[in-house]
């Protein structure tokens, strides 16, 4: 049996998340968003909001103090969210995907290790480093064994840790990171605290979109954790491949969600002005050529939600796996915030075009995030390669 509503605590966290939107994200986000320069679009006041709201800590379990809500429901705040902001939405979508790892992997003790003092500082912010200067669609591509260049050597009880990384999200401004390295044993993934001797800031990109979470470079030089601190091995015999599919699934329905949400803000928006704008002796909306645009977006929003909410209920569901659907999910919902966020410029001419208005913040952030979590066509070819393993 199918049921496609959303149950009452789904309907009331929704609800929640769109009065935070109202009241503290859209009336900052497009100042914010033009700051001169890209490091003042960050300011810890919206993540400390977020905290105290629970939204920070989204997916932490409830024995380790948090709401402990499944992937289906963090992903339709994260759609919430985005409406607002974008950059909101993957900070909340980082936590709760990063969260969601370290509990599918690590034993309880190490889990209370690391998350009760995340769940305790209302600007404890977790980040991944995958990419790379010269590994970037590889690591997508190449599958677990592809050949990174930050490495992990083990010395005694200790990981010694080398390498550079680029474009992770909210680095910089993270407290605890989980790094891609390469071992003896594999690439695996280590977690390390943001005040780790070696562990620095490389610099801060200046981004096109998205810009309320911070993008930086990460360098590690002989930076040394414990032992414990490696997460899982990504390759070899003893691959928890369920952890890491399950890791991947919500990830990209996360990431789907928080597009679904700018292309909805963008949409409304269009909507509106189409009623309110009249030319040729009528309102825009009754002028086909613009109403069918409309008709277009609200499909295709309609379409990219079923899709990610499809996504985000399989990542809880194992016997639903299908390694397809969350990469399907992510491509058609950044395409269509891409699409729909063009239209609504369009639909408001030259006012479109214009600063005071938030339609190319959208274009922005849309095209912005595209690549994020895999790029679209490395996404493509991995749903082409399973396609062709089927037939
Ligand atoms: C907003 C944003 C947020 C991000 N957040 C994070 C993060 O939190 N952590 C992190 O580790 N990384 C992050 N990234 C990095 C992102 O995951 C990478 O940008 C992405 O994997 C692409 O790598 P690349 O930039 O090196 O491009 P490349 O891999 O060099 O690709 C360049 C172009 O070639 C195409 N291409 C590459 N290989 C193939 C192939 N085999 N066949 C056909 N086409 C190919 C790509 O699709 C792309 O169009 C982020 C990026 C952005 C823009």
């Amino acid at each position: 049996m199918i049921e496609f509503s959303l149950t009452e605590e789904q309907r009331t966290i929704q609800e929640s998340a769109r009065k935070f939107v109202e009241k503290d994200v859209k009336p900052i986000a497009l100042q914010r968003d033009r700051s001169v320069n890209h490091q003042d679009c960050f300011q810890w006041d919206i993540v400390e909001k977020l905290s105290q709201i629970g939204f920070r800590t989204l997916t932490l379990d409830e024995k380790y103090g948090g709401p402990g809500v499944d992937t289906l429901t963090a992903a339709i705040v994260c759609e919430e969210l985005a409406v607002g902001d974008l950059g909101v939405s993957v900070i909340v979508a980082m936590q709760a995907k990063l969260v969601q790892m370290i509990q599918w992997s690590l034993s309880e003790e190490l889990c209370r290790k690391f998350l009760i003092p995340f769940r305790d500082d209302d600007r404890f912010l977790l980040a991944t480093c995958v990419t790379e200067p010269n590994t970037g669609s590889d690591i997508l591509a190449g599958g677990p064994n592809v050949r990174i260049a930050t490495t992990a050597v083990l010395d005694g009880n200790e990981w010694v840790i080398n390498g550079v990384k680029q474009w992770s999200s909210g680095a910089s401004v993270a407290k605890l990171y989980r790094i891609l390295v390469r071992t003896e044993q594999g690439n695996a993934y280590v977690l390390v605290p943001s005040d780790t001797p070696g562990f620095s800031v490389d610099h801060v990109h200046d981004k096109m979109g998205e810009r309320l979470c911070p993008n930086a470079g990460m360098a590690l030089n002989n930076v040394r954790v414990p032992k414990e601190n490696l997460v899982h091995v990504l390759s070899g015999p003893s691959t928890p491949l369920t952890v890491r599919s399950r890791i991947m699934r919500s990830s990209n329905a996360y990431t789907a969600a928080s597009n679904v949400g700018v292309a909805r803000a963008a949409y409304e928006a269009a909507l509106e002005y189409a009623k309110l704008r009249a030319q040729g002796g009528k309102r825009i909306i009754e002028q086909q050529l613009i109403g069918s645009m409309l008709a277009d977006m609200y499909i295709e929003i309609e379409a990219a939600r079923l899709l990610y909410r499809k996504a985000a209920w399989a990542a809880d569901h194992d016997d639903q796996y299908d390694p397809k659907l969350h990469a399907m999910a992510k491509v058609f919902a950044s395409e269509v915030a891409q699409r729909a966020t063009v239209r609504a410029l369009e639909i408001h001419g030259g006012y479109g075009a214009m600063k005071d208005l938030p339609m190319e913040k959208y274009v922005r952030d849309a095209v912005s995030f595209s690549h994020s979590d895999g790029t679209n066509q490395g996404q493509r070819l991995k749903t082409m390669t399973l396609l062709a393993a089927e037939a």
